[in-house]
Formats: C-alpha cells, structure tokens, sequence
C-alpha cells in the first residue's frame, strides 16, 4: 500500500473519493429533502437558502464546477446565507458523511485504503479551501475521520445493518 494517497478530480484510482464524483446524496435542508449529484453540488448550494431560486439553480447544473463558479457571479454573492462562512465546514462535512452513509460501495473503497494518509491536493486545491496548502487539508482528514467511524462501526451503513 502507498504512504498517502492525493486525490482531487473523480479520475484515476482515488476517483471515488473526489467531492465531484458522481454520488447523489439525499439531504434535508431547511426542512425539506433535496437530492444532489455531487457533494459539491450540495455544499455549493448551501450557500443559499433553500427558498432562494438560486438554490435550485445550483443544485440543478450539470457538473460541480459550473455549480462553484456561478456562486462567485455578484448577483448569487449578494444573497448567500448569513451563516455561511461559520458553518461551511460542518456543511461539506454533512455532505461527505452522507456520501459514504447513502453509498456502502464508497464506504468500502474508503475502508480499503486502511490507515493510508489522504491528501486533496492539486495546484489549484493548493490556494483554497479544504485542500492542501492553505486549506489544511480538510477534506482530507474528515475523510480520514469518516473512515474511522467506518472501522469502528460508529456509524452504519445500510450494508452493515
Ligand atoms: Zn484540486
């Protein structure tokens, strides 16, 4: 087994661990349930609220990477979520917890890499959020925390009932 594994874009052998991998997940937001393609999806979107049209919109384009870049269009900037900012990580923490819980396939590949250390890591990741470099790797060890629970069994995916 490797000594860490670097992952970004949903290619190659650690595509499944990508946020933009293709793993809908169902989420309640705002007290309504919503399905989302991408973890990204969900997490983009969540910077609005759920009445806003402009959640819709997010959570309806076609890769993840449409849905980031028209959350920096000034017309989406000026109605983002108050609390935003505050609660992001627990946000894109939520949308990875689900990801693993709602796919006990992922949650399979995840184990699998066993204790391996997990880095997002890009140029691009290297300068924001949640990648390595200024993002401390955040991404990277909330999976790393996921993958614990999931040894531990602290959490149960369907598979495991
Ligand atoms: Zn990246």
């Amino acid at each position: 087994m490797v000594a860490e594994i670097k992952f970004c874009l949903p290619v190659g052998k650690w595509w499944f661990l990508s946020p933009y991998a293709e793993f809908p997940i169902k989420m309640e937001v705002d007290g309504k349930f919503y399905t989302f393609s991408t973890v990204e999806h969900y997490y983009q979107a969540m910077k609005f609220y759920a009445s806003d049209e402009r959640f819709d919109v997010i959570r309806n384009l076609a890769t993840s990477d449409e849905a980031r870049v028209m959350t920096k269009k000034p017309e989406y900037k000026i109605s983002r979520r108050v609390d935003f900012d505050k609660h992001k990580f627990d946000i894109m923490e939520q949308g990875l917890r689900a990801k693993f819980m709602q796919h006990p396939e992922a949650a399979k590949m995840l184990k699998a890499t066993g204790d391996v250390v997990l880095i997002k890591s890009c140029p691009i990741c290297y300068k924001c959020g949640f990648g390595e470099g200024s993002g401390e790797n955040r991404m990277g060890k909330i999976l790393m925390k996921i993958r614990d629970e999931l040894k531990s069994n602290c959490f149960h995916t369907p598979s495991s009932l």
